[in-house]
């Protein structure tokens, strides 16, 4: 199974990603649905932020997921609004986009 995780840029300035990885490497938390199945992490990015929204490099970055043949794409917790816990729109949009080109999103990572 082709994985890729998608992350937000606010969140860059603290994170290394570890937290993610670890859940994908030891098949916890969000990744733990996959069992013993076979993974491969194809891609791994972040937004270009609030104020570019879905922009062209966005949508490269989001056609390049596809190209690598991701069968799903998981969306990190940051992607969430801290204060209301809803889905930042932008990756709602990013998410619709990658689900119309087959891609099945899930929601968290760790
Ligand atoms: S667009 Fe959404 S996911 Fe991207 S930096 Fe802004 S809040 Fe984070």
């Amino acid at each position: 199974m082709k994985i890729a995780i998608l992350n937000c840029l606010a969140a860059n300035d603290v994170c290394a990603g570890a937290a993610c990885l670890h859940a994908f490497n030891s098949r916890s938390r969000h990744f733990a649905q996959y069992g013993t199945e076979p993974l491969e992490l194809v891609a791994m990015g972040r937004c270009n932020g609030c104020a570019a929204g879905i922009d062209e490099g966005f949508r490269e970055k989001l056609d390049r997921i596809v190209e690598e043949g991701a069968e799903v794409c998981h969306l990190g917790v940051c992607t969430r609004k801290r204060e209301t816990n809803e889905e930042c729109e932008i990756i709602t949009a990013a998410a619709n986009y990658l689900g119309s080109r087959g891609v099945k999103i899930v929601r968290g990572t760790h």
